[in-house]
């Protein structure tokens, strides 16, 4: 009989296993709400991107409804073959216009938004120079565009200086942030890396997919909270997570992005949105304009909750966002933590290496505008119990 020629990926698992990270994935079985079901049992959702609790508002359903009923249920080709619908070019045409640049393209999602830019617009002769904590679409498109990899410690805009300084001048740059850090809920330093852009013409990108919604006014993201506009050459954004849809965008220049149309792989080779998807951001992107008080809610809790957590004792690290870590340190108290808590109700979620380093394990908490005053003092209220028997406060 033939022997399993995958039988290494086992092993591998049986690792994970052994150390405590093996994790199996938990089961939505209600809409994603604050309070969620999963794996059978309700629970006060702290691991959504949902930042508005948009994934189910009554105008996005609405309209996906329609556009399903107009439209169907997909484009049926990529976007540069016969999948461009009239739907797409609005909602770009909207994007330019929230974001205050020329054009907008639209992406399946910010991973492929990312992924996809990065590779495209750098060669292996160009240099890329990164933080060490942006996101893996980052990774995964400069290794992709074959450039040189420099990566500076993490919001380190001295360093990134730096590292700019030292390349030939005629090369080309890109230097590239996470606008608002997945992890650790920190913001990049806009400012101080537009400087250093500007002072080695490097190309500067910024990744706002948790501040898109979220920072700035109606949610134009960091380049707007920074009152960086027109410094900042690259804008990517997401629709899958405060606006709660699915897709990224670019923002920049209308060359950038005819650009992007001829050479971003997912542009040419992944079949577009479905209507109902470009349906649902278009009222999200309503929603922004017309009712900025979601965010301001979104904001009234994050500090509550925030607050709360750092009475209760525990380390909160540097977050400046929604995103609030709660700093345990070792992977495999960071999941018993985890469980604990969602035994008692909370969802919030363990992360351990690879995703972050092996010492800085932790339950990542984010707050939404939909949660409820009474549902964030429960889950303080779990937090502290459960921190005090396992002895983390
Ligand atoms: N960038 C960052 C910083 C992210 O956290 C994520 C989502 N995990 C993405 C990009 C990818 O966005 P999407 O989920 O829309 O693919």
């Amino acid at each position: 009989m033939r022997s399993d020629p995958l039988a290494y990926l086992g092993d591998q698992l049986e690792d994970l296993r052994t150390q405590g990270l093996y994790r199996s994935l938990r089961i939505l079985e209600s809409e994603a709400k604050a309070t969620s079901v999963y794996d059978g049992k309700s629970v006060v959702n702290l691991s959504s991107n949902n930042y508005l609790g948009l994934t189910t508002h009554p105008r996005l359903k609405q309209k996906a409804i329609e556009a399903i009923e107009q439209f169907g249920v997909g484009s049926g080709a990529v976007r540069s073959i016969s999948g461009t619908m009239a739907m797409h070019m609005e909602l770009e045409r909207r994007l330019a216009e929230f974001k205050h640049t020329e054009a907008v393209v639209v992406f399946q999602s910010g991973f492929a938004s990312n992924a996809g830019t990065v590779s495209a617009i750098l060669t292996r002769e160009d240099a890329i120079i990164s933080d060490e904590l942006n996101h893996a679409s980052i990774i995964d498109g400069a290794r992709l565009s074959r450039a040189t990899i420099k990566v500076y410690p993490h919001g380190d805009a001295d360093a990134a200086r730096r590292i700019l300084s030292e390349l030939p001048s005629r090369q080309r740059k890109l230097l590239i942030t996470d606008g608002v850090f997945s992890m650790d809920g920190d913001l990049g330093p806009l400012p101080a890396l537009c400087d250093a852009a500007e002072a080695y013409g490097a190309i500067m990108m910024v990744d706002d997919a948790h501040a898109s919604g979220v920072f700035g006014r109606n949610g134009r993201g960091t380049v707007d909270h920074f009152g960086m506009h027109g410094r900042v050459d690259v804008q990517v954004g997401t629709l899958s997570k405060a606006i709660g849809s699915l897709g990224g965008y670019v923002a920049g220049n209308r060359s950038l992005i005819e650009f992007l149309y001829h050479r971003a792989r997912p542009f040419l080779f992944s079949t577009s949105h479905p209507p109902s998807v470009t349906a649902s951001c278009l009222a999200a992107l309503d929603l922004l304009l017309e009712e900025p008080q979601l965010i301001d809610r979104l904001w009234e809790n994050t500090r509550f909750f925030k607050d709360g957590l750092q009475a209760l004792g525990f380390d909160t690290g540097i977050s400046q966002s929604p995103i609030t870590p709660v700093m345990v340190g070792d992977g495999a108290r960071a999941m018993q933590f985890s469980d604990r808590l969602f035994q008692a109700g909370v969802f919030a979620m363990g992360i351990a290496f690879p995703t972050v380093a092996r010492d800085k394990a932790r339950v990542r908490t984010i707050v939404s505008a939909a949660h409820t005053r009474a549902e964030l003092q429960f889950a303080l209220d779990v937090f502290g119990s459960v921190g005090r028997e396992m002895g983390i406060v």
